[in-house]
């Protein structure tokens, strides 16, 4: 069943030739859990890395039902139609209890899917936050070095996985909807301070007013933020998904924000940010693996946990001292 891996040269170059297969097993490597496959797929990010960064990164997020979907197809479809090459990118850490995942089904965005200047790829199913963001970034580097130019970065605006996306994006949209109060949306305060623009989407039919009447609301509620490093005043818009409108403005301004972010340096300043972040997290992320997977670690950890749990051991010493023993014996 396993497909036999390519070589380091033939990744690079297939994924640099736009090879949407090639792009494909990049990213299935990228996303292996395997030593093997990780230290090759280290490899071929080093050879593609010169050739990203050229995209303009979005975040898209909002609870589900909110029309991220619709959003992402239609909108999509317009980029496409201005002549980018598309990319869009699911994080979604599937749940440890349904073992499900809310953004993966395939039958999501079909026309987009079926076009071929648009890669769609899902979030990869059965990993932890860390792992998922970790590997979404590095798909999002693949996919800009196979030459898409915008990549969207969709989430579902209920967790932790937001606070992901936004330190890999530059600019980070939030759907949300009309007379449905932030408690009811599942949307905390501080999500709403961090994105750069505001949609109130389903603004179609009897839902017009109350989308206009919450775009005001919502304009004078961000208002009330400190204003942003960046310089960048959030905007708030409404639009249609489904029916289309509103979308052509929402693009107008990510470019204006592209436009004013390069001028003022901030786009850089912030992606310099990110990749020391990135490999710091990366760091935590392979000290953490090794050392629970670290036998002497996993066989001693076993016998102190009943002491941790009653209470009979201090946590902070033993902490210390299984650490010690990773140290030792790694
Ligand atoms: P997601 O869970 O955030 O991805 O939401 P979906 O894109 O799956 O949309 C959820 C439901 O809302 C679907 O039945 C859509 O047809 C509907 N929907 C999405 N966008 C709009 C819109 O702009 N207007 C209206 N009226 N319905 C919409």
């Amino acid at each position: 069943k396993k497909k036999s891996r390519l070589s380091v040269e033939s990744y690079i170059e297939g994924v640099l030739k736009g090879d949407r297969m090639v792009l494909s097993r990049a990213i299935t490597l990228v996303e292996s859990s395997l030593l093997s496959d990780q230290l090759l797929a280290e490899k071929v990010m080093e050879g593609v890395l010169p050739y990203s960064g050229k995209s303009i990164r979005i975040g898209v997020t909002g609870v589900p039902g909110v029309g991220k979907s619709t959003f992402i197809e239609s909108f999509g479809k317009i980029l496409l139609d201005k002549g980018y090459k598309l990319a869009v990118l699911a994080i979604d850490p599937s749940s440890p209890k349904s073992g499900g995942s809310i953004l993966g089904d395939k039958t999501r965005m079909e026309e987009l899917s079926a076009d071929k200047r648009a890669y769609i790829r899902p979030s990869p199913a059965g990993a932890s936050l860390g792992g998922v963001s970790a590997r979404t970034r590095e798909s999002m580097i693949l996919c800009e070095a196979a030459g898409h130019d915008v990549i969207l970065i969709e989430t579902v605006g209920v967790g932790q996985s937001e606070i992901a996306v936004k330190g890999m994006v530059d600019f980070f949209l939030l759907l949300m909807l009309a007379g449905a109060g932030d408690e009811l949306q599942g949307i905390k305060k501080g999500i709403i301070e961090m994105c750069d623009a505001l949609i109130i989407n389903k603004a179609d039919g009897e839902n017009v007013e109350a989308a206009k009447r919450a775009k005001r609301e919502y304009a004078n509620a961000l208002h009330l933020f400190p204003a942003k490093e960046s310089g960048w005043v959030p905007q708030v818009k409404t639009c249609s998904a489904l029916e289309k409108s509103g979308l052509e403005a929402a693009w107008e301004m990510i470019i204006e924000f592209k436009d004013k972010m390069t001028a003022n340096g901030y786009l850089e300043f912030n992606r310099q940010e990110q990749r020391a972040n990135w490999m710091q997290e990366h760091v935590r992320y392979l000290i953490e693996n090794n050392f629970l997977h670290n036998p002497k670690v996993k066989s001693r950890m076993g016998e102190i946990l009943p002491g941790i749990k009653s209470g009979k051991y201090s946590a902070i010493a033993k902490a210390r001292e299984l650490v010690d023993l990773f140290l030792i014996n790694r």
